[in-house]
């Protein structure tokens, strides 16, 4: 339990360490610039995510419960005849490849979209986009999780290293900081870069129905819904009809899936 501990705690200060740099960053060298309020932006966006938090952290409590239970079970990607670290690679491809599959249903599934769309109709997208989920698909993917992750046969330490390494990439893919296009092109060799995700906000739904990977680039590329153009700065942000001031309130993101 202790080194559990230290992975949940060294994750946490990742997370906060990392988005405080990119936000100040954005601050410094933003993509889209003349953005302003950008407090009250992240103000609204860290007060959504902070409801994720109250679902988020006993959820987490009681995956790390279930996995210890469900292991004696079914050892899932633990029952291979390979070393411990190549088990450990495994899971945490499985787990990207489920968190792809995860977000592409939630574009293509309408009923989940309603939800999704919340992190969607974000013009401004920055840093702090990245927290932002509708608390009903949050969750809808922690009630998913429980049969996956025992189907893997993930354990909750590999969960926590998963975690440590996809926050940070979630984190700087949705932030605003303007990197040369010849780090954007090596980056997206291996992790979503920015340049990916921005065109998975656009506005356009051929565009934004694309690049759904979360840690890694190759599950787009492998199923085909990976895109690139070279010029998106003058790209439109968010959803037609979703992202006007009145529209982005706290109050109003909360109801809009229940109001289609
Ligand atoms: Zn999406
Ligand atoms: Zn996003």
């Amino acid at each position: 339990m202790h080194t559990m501990d230290n992975l949940q705690t060294f994750s946490y200060t990742t997370t906060i360490i990392c988005g405080l740099l990119l936000w100040i960053f954005e601050g410094v060298v933003p993509f889209f610039s003349g953005r302003k309020s950008r407090e009250k932006h992240a103000a609204v966006n860290l007060s959504i995510a902070l409801i994720n938090l109250l679902i988020l952290l006993p959820s987490g409590l009681l995956m790390a419960l279930v996995l210890q239970e469900s292991k004696t079970v079914w050892a899932g990607v633990k029952a291979l005849a390979v070393p411990a670290y190549v088990q450990t690679i495994l899971v945490i491809l499985l787990v990207d490849l489920w968190m792809y599959m995860w977000h592409r249903l939630n574009h293509e599934v309408d009923f989940l979209w309603r939800f999704h769309s919340v992190h969607h109709s974000d013009p401004s997208l920055d840093v702090t986009t990245a927290w932002r989920f509708h608390y009903v698909e949050i969750i809808f993917s922690e009630l998913l999780r429980f049969p996956v992750f025992i189907l893997i046969g993930a354990g909750i330490e590999d969960l926590l290293l998963y975690s440590m390494l996809m926050t940070p990439v979630i984190e700087f893919h949705h932030s605003n900081v303007s990197i040369p296009s010849s780090a954007d092109r090596l980056l997206r060799a291996v992790i979503p870069s920015p340049l990916m995700h921005r065109i998975h906000h656009s506005v356009i739904r051929s565009e934004h129905d694309s690049n759904y990977g979360s840690m890694l680039s190759f599950w787009d590329r492998l199923f085909g819904s990976f895109i690139v153009k070279p010029d998106i700065r003058h790209m439109a942000i968010g959803l037609r009809g979703e992202s006007s001031p009145v529209q982005q309130r706290i109050g109003a993101l909360l109801v809009r899936p229940f109001h289609h």
